[in-house]
């Protein structure tokens, strides 16, 4: 018997908003079947992340050369850095029945948008704060990085916010748990 192939789901919101928790909490549900895409990153390794669970760290070279070799299903700057989503991966696990999340950010979602806009099997969903001031503070209160990049974020999170538009869904995260379970009731009904 052929497996049916799994979702794509595309789960994109600003910076701060709280995508990370929220999709640990998902990840718990085994009944929804989910695997996570690992991506690509020119970023520099924060503290407590690891190389190929968190994301793949790789140099602005190897990215370069994965592009080339169109490798990645997507690929987009953000804030000085390099993130992409391997395509081999996807294709593997969705063909393994898995409903395969990809957290990323809103000009990425774009491209995959488009390259799937036929298929019935996209879903996407877009994470919005109580406010943008809770955005700020959390953000501003999270950041292990220099206040010229929490500037950045801070403006590329406002801007993001206006293309929440190109979404099926939005869901407020007022409390990762019950976004949480918002997003599983989607993926159920969708
Ligand atoms: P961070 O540096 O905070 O881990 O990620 C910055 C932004 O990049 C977040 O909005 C995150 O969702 C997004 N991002 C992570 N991986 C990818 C990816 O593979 N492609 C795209 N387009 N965005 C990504």
């Amino acid at each position: 018997m052929k497996t049916l192939e799994g979702n794509l789901i595309i789960m994109s919101g600003p910076s701060g908003v709280g995508k990370g928790t929220i999709r640990k909490v998902l990840m718990n549900d085994n009944t929804l079947n989910l695997a996570y895409s690992i991506s690509m990153t020119t970023r520099p390794i924060r503290n407590g992340e690891i190389n190929g669970v968190d994301y793949y760290f790789v140099t602005n070279k190897v990215f370069e050369q994965n592009i080339k070799d169109d490798k990645l299903l997507e690929w987009a700057e953000f804030v000085g850095n390099k993130y992409g989503t391997p395509a081999d991966e996807v294709r593997r696990l969705r063909a393994l029945g898995k409903n395969v999340i990809l957290e990323i950010e809103v000009n990425g979602a774009k491209q995959v948008i488009d390259k799937f806009k036929d298929d019935q099997k996209l879903i996407t969903i877009f994470i919005v704060p109580p406010s943008l001031e809770e955005l700020e503070n959390r953000i501003r209160s999270r950041s292990t990085e220099s206040d010229d990049v929490i500037e950045k974020r801070l403006n590329k999170a406002r801007n993001e916010m206006k293309l929440k538009k190109y979404y099926q869904y939005i869901v407020l995260n007022d409390d990762p748990n019950r976004a949480a379970l918002e997003i599983a009731n989607i993926i159920k009904n969708h």
